[in-house]
């Protein structure tokens, strides 16, 4: 099977899956400046009904996804996916990447992006050796986040680090790089959800339109 093109050039697809408990500036400005760094024409944002290496969600992954829709907005090329949401049993990345395999084909390259946070853990994935015969890895910085390799984590990417968006764009799978983005933002989900439960305000870290529905539906915000 060709390809599938856009404008002469095969085409590029991202995903970033999370929990978006909620979704926040910091997942928004990184969707945005990843998917301009690396030429994607699509940015799947995925939330996971049920993260396997957390706790599940207080918040429903209906609602979690609603508010993902909202943050998003009319945003080019980021996309709320609710594929997640249609599975049972716990929600793997790796299932998420075959589907988007069967949707692109198998000519496309295709990106898995994860935070620097959710890289440290990656050894303890699911299938974890698989996702790279169906996706590259990008892992993007975040403030606050430095730390050495754990060793299985050094075994598992081996040799595929590349140095460049062109020598990852080169393959369509299997490669990784490391990548910093001009916006770095200190926003996490943990602290939205900290500042809500005190009564603080969260205007600025979130999209209006999620600040907005957080409020009309009277999420994260304590009982007493
Ligand atoms: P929590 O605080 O509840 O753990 P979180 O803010 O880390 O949540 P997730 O939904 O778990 O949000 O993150 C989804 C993905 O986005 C992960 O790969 C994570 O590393 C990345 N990510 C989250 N916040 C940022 C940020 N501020 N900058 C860069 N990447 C981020």
């Amino acid at each position: 099977m060709s390809p599938a093109h856009r404008e002469g050039r095969p085409l590029r697809v991202g995903m970033l899956g999370g929990t978006f408990d909620p979704v926040h500036n910091g997942h928004l400005r990184s969707a945005i400046e990843v998917r301009e760094a690396l030429g994607l024409d699509t940015l799947h944002m995925v939330p996971a009904p049920q993260p396997p290496l957390r706790d599940t969600p207080q918040v429903s992954a209906t609602q979690r996804l609603a508010l993902l829709t909202a943050g998003i907005g009319n945003t080019p090329g980021l996309l709320a996916d609710d594929r997640e949401l249609h599975r049972k049993g716990p929600s793997y990345s790796v299932d998420t990447l075959v589907e988007l395999r069967q949707q692109y084909g198998d000519d496309v390259p295709l990106v898995m992006v994860i935070g620097f946070d959710a890289f440290l853990r990656l050894a303890k994935w699911h299938r974890a050796e698989q996702l790279f015969e169906l996706a590259h890895l990008v892992v993007i910085a975040r403030p606050g986040y430095q730390s050495p390799w754990p060793t299985p984590l050094k075994e598992l990417v081996g040799d595929r680090a590349v140095d460049s968006v062109a020598l990852l764009m080169q393959h369509t799978r299997g490669r990784v790089l490391m990548l910093e983005l001009p916006s770095l933002m200190a926003i996490s989900a943990t602290y939205i959800r900290q500042r809500l439960s005190d009564g603080k305000s969260v205007r600025y870290l979130v999209p209006e339109a999620v600040e907005q529905a957080i409020f009309r539906q009277g999420l994260y915000q304590s009982s007493e």
